[in-house]
């Protein structure tokens, strides 16, 4: 008998729906109608493959709201945020449709007429992948792999996250309906067990979104195997505030980039370092911002904080304050869980904290920030790098040479100049130390589905 998976609505903690969830033999079974269709996949014209992307596109786009919905009810991500996550997806199907068959077209990078010598570079699908994705940004991160995978030529076996199932189901079935056989985009339904079980079949490579502790298994059990393996892993992502910046400009984008998504995005800024001389402002002015932020039902249009998609988050959140307070830190807002049904915590900001506490180190995912004061910029560097993550930093400075000069030592995959929590599709994402291995989006984010074939060419 299949286990039961429980979708479960975050904001109320009622229960939406309960699936059948993929075992062992159903994952098996994907895995080998993904391995026989996807020859013929990849046969077909790279334009051909690029249309049915296109008409993925313009489904999505006629269901957005509706899609919108799903996943506020499933996620707890307030509306106007889920509709946003839609909305964004255009310009990276757009930068996908744009740039896939150039990236992958045959590239002649030496010729030599006198020793009739060709060479080339080549591009091939790597066959049948695993996508293994998270829930908090389902759209985002998954078509950042699963639509330049399928571009390439690849079969993938999608396993949306247990907290994204609907959504993911949604994906199938606008993939389907566009004209991406379902044996070649075949979801995978389940939580970690059937993760694993994916991870089992004889698979050509695993892209995984997801976090730090599950990413080590994943990267365990691919390495044994020697496949491809790209992990988008944790943050903890730290900005520093100069003493020339416009605090309060600064303290607006800051505490956006901490608490949008009720804090539940990897690239969220989740530890602020302020220089002394502007401190006391800086806090004030961030204070008042969060005040201002609504938080309530995730329907409503006016929500700004929702509820946390996982119950066992509030756990983590509350160690971290009670942690936090212990060693010194001072509670400037919120702190504690909000008693009403599902999963609630307040936006909380913590000052005087430092280092030795969990809160500066450990991912929190949640809505919850520490603001720590720092004397000079080698200070704040040191502080920024002292971390085991390096997904993003930034700073905030009018100095464009001050920025750079700090941002050229910051141990991050993006850095951001008067700005923070941003994604382009144009650019490589990427981490650095436990933030993952490998990259998404940007025309390297197209490559790396591919496997290159060196074409050594001598005509005579
Ligand atoms: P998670 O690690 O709990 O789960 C991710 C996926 O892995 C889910 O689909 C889950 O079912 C699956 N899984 C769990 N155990 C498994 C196993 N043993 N084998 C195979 N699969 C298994 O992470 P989450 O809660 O879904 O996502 C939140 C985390 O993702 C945060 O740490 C966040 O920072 C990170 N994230 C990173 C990026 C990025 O681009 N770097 C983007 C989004 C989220």
């Amino acid at each position: 008998m299949r286990t039961l998976l429980t979708i479960t609505n975050p904001a109320t903690g009622s229960v939406i729906t309960r699936l059948a969830a993929d075992g062992p033999r159903d994952v098996a079974g994907a895995y080998a109608r993904a391995r026989a269709a996807q020859p013929q996949w990849a046969a077909r014209p790279v334009g051909k493959r690029l249309a049915a992307i296109a008409r993925f596109r313009e489904s999505v786009l006629a269901e957005a709201e509706s899609l919108a919905q799903t996943l506020t009810q499933e996620v707890g991500k307030p509306i106007r945020q889920s509709r946003n996550e839609l909305r964004g997806l255009v310009a990276r199907l757009d930068f996908f449709l744009a740039e896939t068959a150039r990236t992958l077209r045959e590239r002649k990078v030496y010729t030599n007429a006198t020793e009739h010598l060709d060479e080339r570079i080549g591009f091939e699908p790597l066959g049948v992948v695993a996508n293994i994705s998270a829930w908090n940004y389902p759209y985002f991160v998954g078509i950042n792999v699963f639509v330049p995978a399928l571009a390439a030529g690849n079969a993938v076996l999608y396993k949306p996250s247990e907290f994204a199932t609907l959504t993911g189901q949604h994906i199938a079935r606008l993939l389907h309906g566009a004209g991406v056989p379902e044996d070649v985009f075949v979801p995978v339904i389940g939580g970690g067990a059937t993760g694993a079980a994916l991870l089992r079949q004889p698979i050509d490579g695993v892209f995984f979104t997801g976090s730090h502790a599950t990413g080590a298994k994943i990267a365990a059990a691919a390495g044994r195997r020697m496949i491809k393996v790209q992990l988008e892993l944790g943050g903890k992502d730290p900005v520093y505030v100069c003493d020339d910046a416009d605090v309060a400009a600064a303290a607006a984008a800051l505490a956006d980039g901490a608490f949008y998504n009720t804090g539940q995005s990897c690239c969220s800024v989740e530890r602020i370092y302020v220089h002394e001389a502007i401190h006391d402002r800086f806090v004030e002015a961030f204070v008042a911002e969060v005040a201002a932020f609504r938080v309530g039902d995730p329907q409503d249009d006016a929500t700004y904080i929702g509820p946390l998609a996982r119950a066992a988050q509030i756990e983590v959140l509350k160690r971290q304050v009670a942690d936090a307070r212990r060693k010194g830190a001072k509670v400037v807002a919120g702190g504690a869980p909000i008693r009403r049904k599902g999963n609630w915590f307040a936006p909380t900001v913590l000052t005087e904290v430092d280092h030795t506490m969990a809160v500066m180190k450990d991912e929190s995912f949640g809505p919850i920030i520490g603001i720590e004061a720092v004397a000079d910029d080698d200070a704040a560097v040191a502080l920024m790098n002292d971390s085991a993550y390096g997904l993003t930093a930034g700073v905030y400075t009018p100095d464009a040479r001050r920025a750079k000069r700090i941002l050229a030592r910051a141990e991050a995959g993006s850095v951001y100049w008067n700005c923070c929590d941003r994604v382009s599709p144009r650019l490589p994402w990427s981490g650095v130390k436990g933030s993952g291995i490998g990259l998404t989006l940007s025309t390297l984010g197209i490559e790396t589905f591919a496997r290159t074939k060196a074409w050594h060419l001598r005509s005579a």
